[in-house]
């Protein structure tokens, strides 16, 4: 599929054009909506649509010039689901998106607008990505297998973080996001050490992904037993806010790598696609490690493995294929994952090594010893 063209050198999207964050705000945003268009269509996923819906319809019908429809993107964000939604945003002449949801409705929202060059505000309803910040989407077939990301132009025009909707989602959202926020520093630390020209942006990422793993590791475990705790506000705005801006300022110097390439990979399994985003890449975190230890006899990996093993078994990450429902997984099976996760395109050779489907298979069989 051809998408708008936005790779040009040294471009950077780097934060929403404004964050609007507190208890409840989502009640006052019918303004802000209306400075930006007054036909909106809210894209979210099945779940999530029911719940917020009735709500924002409430708001935005208090400005009588608005005029709202919403639909769900359900199952996927896909090429498929981008087209429908495309053609309701031609017949409602639709003039901004709203996307309201988990990781998967905001990339779609993201995208739509973006295919369509309107505007978009997102609403993520929960912790578990810092999608609602990022100019990126991933795309999915229509059976849930990540094919590809599309760099979008610019990252959102207003982000919207209610954290009064936050705290009803699973808590089970948060520890995933805590999974997919970490990463950014064992992502961004190792795809540094491919960077000839170490800019002040990148290096500035690079700490800012340090901050977060910080925080995440000292404070995850209180945040997720204390709801709306002092922690639990600094673990929410980590994941969704903090985790967005390590993409924005980093850039293409900043990218997913290993973690992120596992997680891909997975999505080939179907039983997996019960497992959240965040929970895959926290275990491809520690498949990164494990490849440092063995591709480079990295103690500092080793040592940082094991701290992670400790983390993930206090706040409920998985920490190896058991722990992802993947027991039962044949040799043939994984063997099968591994050489997919290893093609050519892969985020893997984004690694200061190389790596063999071989020595990949072993490090995933590998994670927890
Ligand atoms: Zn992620």
């Amino acid at each position: 599929m051809d998408y708008p063209s936005s790779d040009v050198i040294d471009y950077f999207s780097i934060a929403p054009a404004h964050i609007i964050k507190g208890e409840n705000v989502i009640s006052k945003i019918g303004e802000n909506i209306t400075h930006l268009g007054t036909r909106p269509l809210i894209v979210g996923g099945e779940k999530t649509l029911p719940i917020t819906d009735n709500n924002l319809r409430t708001i935005l019908k208090k400005h009588k010039e608005i005029v709202v429809v919403s639909k769900s993107y359900s199952p996927e964000c896909s090429e498929t689901s981008l087209k429908h939604l495309t053609s309701l945003v031609h017949e409602h002449k639709a003039d901004v998106i709203i996307g309201v949801g988990g990781g998967k409705a905001l990339d779609m929202a993201k995208i739509l607008a973006y295919c369509n060059r309107l505007p978009i505000v997102t609403i993520p309803t929960s912790g578990a990505t810092c999608a609602a910040w990022t100019a990126l989407s991933n795309i999915y077939t229509h059976q849930g297998i990540f094919k590809y990301d599309v760099s979008l132009s610019r990252c959102p025009d207003i982000l919207i973080l209610d954290y009064s909707i936050i705290r009803t989602a699973p808590q089970r959202t948060l520890i995933a996001g805590i999974g997919d926020a970490i990463a950014k520093w064992y992502e961004a630390s190792i795809s540094l050490k491919n960077v000839n020209n170490r800019q002040v942006l990148t290096m500035t990422a690079i700490q800012q992904a340090k901050t977060i793993k910080n925080i995440l590791l000292q404070k995850s475990y209180i945040a997720i037993n204390n709801i709306y705790g002092k922690e639990w506000f600094e673990v929410v705005d980590a994941c969704i806010l903090l985790a967005g801006i390590v993409s924005g300022l980093g850039g293409s110097n900043c990218r997913t790598v290993a973690a992120h390439a596992v997680h891909n990979g997975l999505t080939n399994i179907k039983t997996v696609h019960t497992i959240l985003h965040g929970e895959k890449v926290a275990y491809g975190i520690l498949v990164q490690l494990r490849l440092e230890e063995i591709m480079q006899n990295s103690q500092l990996a080793a040592i940082s493995r094991q701290q992670l093993l400790k983390f993930y078994q206090k706040i409920g990450l998985p920490r190896n294929l058991k722990e992802l429902g993947l027991d039962k997984i044949t040799k043939e099976e994984l063997n099968l994952i591994a050489q997919i996760i290893c093609r050519p395109d892969s985020d893997i050779h984004r690694l200061p090594f190389t790596v063999s489907s071989k020595q990949l298979l072993l490090a995933m069989r590998s994670t927890a010893q």
